[in-house]
């Protein structure tokens, strides 16, 4: 009995032993596990959320009184407003093509609005640059592309050829928003340069039959693609086309807006309101799946509104859409990351949509070499004061057809040439752009110009025929729309 006794004892104590030592290598497993998945997460997701013609007072974090807009909101509210922000240009292609670029699209000679040309391979974003997606791919990140494409649309230039995993959208520069107006099966049905707004939408490589209103549908699909790569580094680029003409709402979003009796700016504001809708289904798809700390979400307009044609408003900010003045290329932007940017941030020095590039790919667990020089910089150090001065020292903005320019400095001293007028403005006290000032600083006139013709020196002429030679463009290229067609379209 007693040496049962003694063997039990020496048993229960192994026994006792052996569990904690089960218990201890599990503690271990769990610990590196965790560790893990906290390097496979360090690196932060990035959704941008790009709006289209959106005016800069169009949104409630820049004043928007009559169209609430209380989930854009948020990203500005739980991140950085900035209050001096830029596209590269104020017109849709040439700034989608600089912000996917992270560079001075002129740069590349993609200086017009691409026309929609299946055949010509040379039709949009030259293969010579890589797209933010390609960069990050090197960073094991997954890449979706959701909307508006408008950087190619021969097969070469389309979305899973430029880095993208996954697309669900359309090619051309603008869409109809009803699925009952989208009667062409694919981009060989186009006739004339406008019909391809009534193409049926993409999934990846092929047509689908979407019977949701569009933006509606765009947002799901952001939804979707979250929820496909919650366990892993993704890229989302959710290009809204709305509120682009041509204005169509739902009743459901219209009915919100009885109070405003321009039926222009009604429907204006159902389109916005929509895209609100959707930025909050995003936003809720990364709180349920507790992606929100570390998701960088950049919301902004590529340029700025067309206040006659879309009924936006720019606020004060003189000009819109395809305009030098403030009004075409300073935008409403705002970039929530918890997990790096406080709450409530405001942000007033000059920043541009170019900076977008280099912010994500500095923040990935594994160095990424672009393949060409970088205009934008990581704006982080700035937004959390760990640089104290400014990202840039200049910007620059070319209109090539018309010989229009503008440059701004980090003071708000500013060049315009306009309609082959020189003019000089002050945006920290008139930034209305009221009154020229060159007599009163010559000099200040001079080194602005001076800097820019330096820039200038460096960009390249249009490569491609625009949107205003679409006509010429069909006498040269017959065959525009052909399927199969193997004419050398140059
Ligand atoms: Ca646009």
């Amino acid at each position: 009995m007693v040496l049962n006794y003694g063997l039990k004892n020496i048993l229960n104590k192994m026994t006792k032993n052996l569990i904690l030592l089960i218990l201890l290598f599990s503690r271990l497993n769990l610990l590196s596990a965790q560790n893990q998945s906290i390097n496979l997460m360090a690196q932060p997701n990035l959704i941008i959320i790009l709006v289209d013609d959106l005016g800069y007072e169009d949104v409630g974090f820049n004043g928007c009184k009559d169209i609430p807009t209380p989930n854009i909101d948020k990203i500005a509210s739980q991140g950085v407003k900035f209050t001096n922000a830029y596209v590269s240009y104020a017109v849709c292609g040439p700034s989608r093509a600089g912000l996917i670029t992270g560079r001075y699209q002129d740069r590349f000679g993609f200086g017009r609005n691409p026309l929609f040309a299946p055949n010509d391979p040379e039709m949009g974003l030259p293969l010579s640059e890589e797209t933010l997606a390609e960069a990050l791919k090197k960073a094991n990140y997954k890449s979706v592309a959701i909307g508006k494409w408008h950087l190619g649309v021969h097969e070469t230039l389309r979305p899973l050829k430029r880095g993208f995993d996954d697309f669900y959208g359309f090619l051309s520069g603008g869409h109809q928003y009803f699925p009952k107006n989208w009667t062409l099966k694919d981009e060989h049905e186009v006739k004339v340069q406008f019909d391809t707004y009534n193409t049926k939408l993409l999934r990846d490589n092929t047509r689908v039959e979407e019977t949701e209103y569009l933006t509606d549908a765009l947002s799901r699909e952001a939804v979707y693609y979250i929820d496909k790569y919650k366990n892993q580094s993704f890229f989302m680029y959710l290009a809204y086309n709305a509120p682009h003409g041509p204005l169509q709402a739902t009743q459901k979003y219209l009915n919100r807006f009885d109070t405003i009796k321009d039926q222009k700016r009604k429907t204006y504001a159902a389109m916005v309101s929509a895209v609100d809708d959707g930025v909050g289904k995003v936003l809720h798809k990364l709180e349920q799946l507790g992606l929100s700390e570390n998701t960088i979400i950049c919301f902004l307009s590529d340029n700025g509104g067309p206040e006659k044609k879309n009924a936006s408003n720019n606020g004060i900010l003189k000009g819109g859409k395809s305009d030098v003045f403030e009004g075409g290329i300073r935008v409403p932007f705002a970039i929530k990351w918890p997990a790096k940017i406080a709450a409530g941030s405001v942000y007033d020095k000059p920043i541009i949509s170019l900076d977008i590039f280099a912010t994500a790919i500095a923040q990935t667990s594994f160095p990424v070499e672009t393949k060409k020089p970088l205009d934008g910089v990581n704006i982080i150090p700035f937004l959390i004061g760990e640089k104290k001065s400014i990202p840039h020292e200049y910007l620059f903005w070319r209109k090539f057809d018309v010989n229009d320019y503008t440059s701004r400095n980090a003071k708000g001293e500013k060049i315009v040439h306009r309609k082959n007028i020189d003019m000089l403005f002050d945006l920290e006290k008139d930034i209305q752009e009221t009154t020229t000032l060159i007599e009163q600083s010559p000099q200040s006139f001079q080194n602005l110009k001076n800097s820019y013709k330096d820039w200038e020196n460096q960009m390249l002429k249009p490569i491609f025929l625009g949107l205003g030679e679409d006509l010429e463009y069909s006498k040269l290229h017959p065959n525009r729309f052909d399927r199969d067609n193997n004419s050398k379209q140059k």
